[in-house]
């Protein structure tokens, strides 16, 4: 399997990402979203990147934007098809369907989901079409992110993920792992939880947003965004998806489910 030509359905924060660092690396790429003007602007946006998602910017037409209405069969021609939709199943469901329907046999199909298990999202594949399915979970921003989790399920053609996992450390350059499939993978099982501990224990001691993001970020060897500024980074209504789907993959004993109440500021924010 030789990776030479990818398609991304979702041009949002990570589809852009992951289309700006396959540019970056030279393979040519389609983003493909809703037919409306979020996939005419998509390129404007990685343009736009701060920081840079683009190591150069002249390299801008290596990535070719699309509609799923008009320029699905595109899909057909890949070899590799990231799905980076929002985060709800129903849509996502929707989409395998139509990828496995229109993809070329030895294609390999992956979600950038952060928390839905894998059994969940391939629960209505076939079982040949589970073989060549993953999960690729790149981390916001992806050119700048060096993790990726990779996912497999039983199913999974491992010679393909061996090559998937190859490709990814080596052209894309990303240090890849390979996760169990628990809720949140690796990174978020323990990454949001921090955050969520930290944003509760900031309305506890009544902490003013800016006086929590001064503590949870550089004094704490923590990224200078701080734990609010993360949470406006990667999108508080993602965020707000997310934790719906740690609530109900997680047993209710489970310490999460005490910080992953909504909180009442993000919910008048959304
Ligand atoms: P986003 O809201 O920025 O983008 C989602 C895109 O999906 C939008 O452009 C939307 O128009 C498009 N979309 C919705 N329905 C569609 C459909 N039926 N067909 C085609 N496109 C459709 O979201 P995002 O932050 O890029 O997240 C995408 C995925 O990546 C989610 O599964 C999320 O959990 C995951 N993820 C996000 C982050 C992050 O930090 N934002 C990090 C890692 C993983």
């Amino acid at each position: 399997m030789k990776i030479n030509n990818v398609v991304v359905i979702g041009s949002g924060t990570m589809g852009s990402g992951i289309a700006a660092q396959l540019c970056n690396a030279n393979i040519p790429v389609t983003l493909l979203d809703l037919k409306t003007e979020i996939s005419q602007k998509a390129k404007e946006r990685i343009e736009k990147s701060r920081p840079p998602l683009l190591i150069d910017k002249s390299k801008i037409d290596g990535i070719n934007v699309g509609n799923i209405a008009d320029n699905f069969n595109l899909v057909a021609e890949a070899d590799w098809i990231v799905e980076a939709v929002v985060e709800r199943i129903d849509i996502k469901h929707d989409i395998y369907e139509k990828i496995f329907k229109k993809r070329k046999k030895d294609s390999i199909v992956s979600s950038n989901t952060s928390s839905i298990p894998i059994s969940v999202l391939s629960e209505k594949l076939s079982e040949e079409d589970k073989k060549d399915f993953c999960i690729t979970h790149f981390f916001n921003p992806v050119r700048y992110m060096d993790l990726l989790e990779i996912v497999k399920n039983e199913k999974s053609d491992l010679e393909k993920i061996k090559h998937l996992k190859n490709f990814c450390e080596v052209d894309l350059g990303k240090g890849a792992i390979i996760c169990n499939d628990t809720p949140g993978f690796l990174g978020n099982r323990i990454g949001v939880y921090a955050m969520q501990v930290a944003m509760t224990e900031a309305f506890k001691l009544k902490l003013s947003i800016e006086e929590a993001d001064a503590i949870f970020g550089r004094p704490m060897g923590i990224p200078k965004t701080g734990v609010f500024g993360l949470y406006d980074l990667i999108g508080i209504d993602l965020m707000a998806d997310v934790l719906k789907s740690f609530i109900k993959e997680l047993p209710k004993s489970d310490e999460f489910q005490e910080v992953a109440k909504e909180i009442p500021l993000v919910k008048k924010l959304i």
